[in-house]
């Protein structure tokens, strides 16, 4: 059975795709289903906003769908961005300047302070059936910028497993092997 990923931001599409893929789950993307949802994240958690998603894209492609809501948590700003992670800075999406605010808000925050994961919440709808995945990684947030692979954060977000590389220093299949989506959609195939 074939699922539509219901995200159109194509970093997570890519890694979403590849991961079910080593799963067994085949994935096409909105695009390829015919269909272009723009849904509200009105939702007030990440399994909230991953549910209007898959419900969305489920019921425009009338195929089973998948969707995740992801984003970044850091200690010494009580969970921020948190689900406003794609548009912390104003514009949605804007990948450089949520960094560069990262960096302000934790410019007086001292190394054993800069604490912080990612977390992802996997949403999948089948006709009435809807399951829920959940995953985290833990890591601390760098002083600059390093590394070019992935989106978003990546390059601040140093992962507690791989000390001496952030996240965007990553191959995409060390990525995809502890990343949050990863342990989230992992943690929905165990349901499937
Ligand atoms: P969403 O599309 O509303 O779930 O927003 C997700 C946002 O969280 C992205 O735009 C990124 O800012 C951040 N985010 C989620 N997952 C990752 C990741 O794997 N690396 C870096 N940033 C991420």
């Amino acid at each position: 059975m074939k699922f539509v990923l219901a995200t159109h931001n194509p970093g997570k599409l890519k890694e979403m795709g590849e991961i079910l893929s080593g799963l067994g789950v085949e994935v096409v993307s909105p695009a390829d289903a015919g269909v272009t949802v723009d849904v509200e994240e009105t939702g007030a958690t990440f399994a909230e906003n991953a549910m209007l998603k898959a419900k969305a894209i489920c019921a425009a492609s009338g195929l089973p769908a998948i969707a995740d809501d992801s984003g970044l948590c850091v200690d010494a700003l009580d969970g921020a961005p948190g689900i406003f992670s794609a548009r912390w800075a104003g514009e949605h999406g804007n990948d450089a300047a949520n960094n560069q605010k990262l960096l302000v808000e934790l410019a007086d925050v001292a190394d054993e302070d800069r604490t912080a994961h990612f977390h992802s919440s996997v949403v999948l709808v089948r006709g009435r059936e809807v399951l829920r995945g959940d995953g985290d990684v833990q890591g601390v947030i760098g002083h600059e910028l390093r590394g070019s692979n992935g989106f978003g954060y990546d390059p601040l977000f140093w992962p507690a497993q791989t000390p001496g590389r952030t996240m965007a220093e990553l191959s995409p299949g060390e990525k995809n092997h502890l990343s949050h989506r990863y342990h989230a959609l992992k943690d929905l195939a165990s349901r499937l």
